[in-house]
């Protein structure tokens, strides 16, 4: 996966490589429902981080164009390029 993230919180590293660790699906001690799902990340420095689904830039199948997030499951996704719907599976742990 590629970290590309729509806020600044981690911005400078925007466009590198990312290893999807874990995913958060259930509530637990440090992730309200609200905040669900995220996934625990790793950069190949070696730091983890949590992630929003919104932050994995995740690219078609098909014609290799990026894709965008659609509605309420964050693995399902929309290509900019060719228009197919596809699911993420590679998030899911
Ligand atoms: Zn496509």
């Amino acid at each position: 996966m590629i970290f590309n993230s729509p806020w600044d919180d981690y911005r400078h590293r925007n466009g590198q490589p990312c290893k999807v660790l874990k995913g958060f699906y259930e509530p637990d001690e440090e992730h309200d429902q609200e905040v669900l799902p995220m996934y625990e990340i790793r950069f190949d420095d070696g730091e983890v981080i949590d992630a929003y689904p919104e932050e994995l830039q995740a690219y078609c199948p098909e014609c290799g164009e990026s894709c965008y997030v659609d509605g309420a499951d964050p693995d399902w996704r929309i290509c900019n390029g060719c228009g197919i719907s596809w699911t993420v599976e590679i998030i899911r742990p």
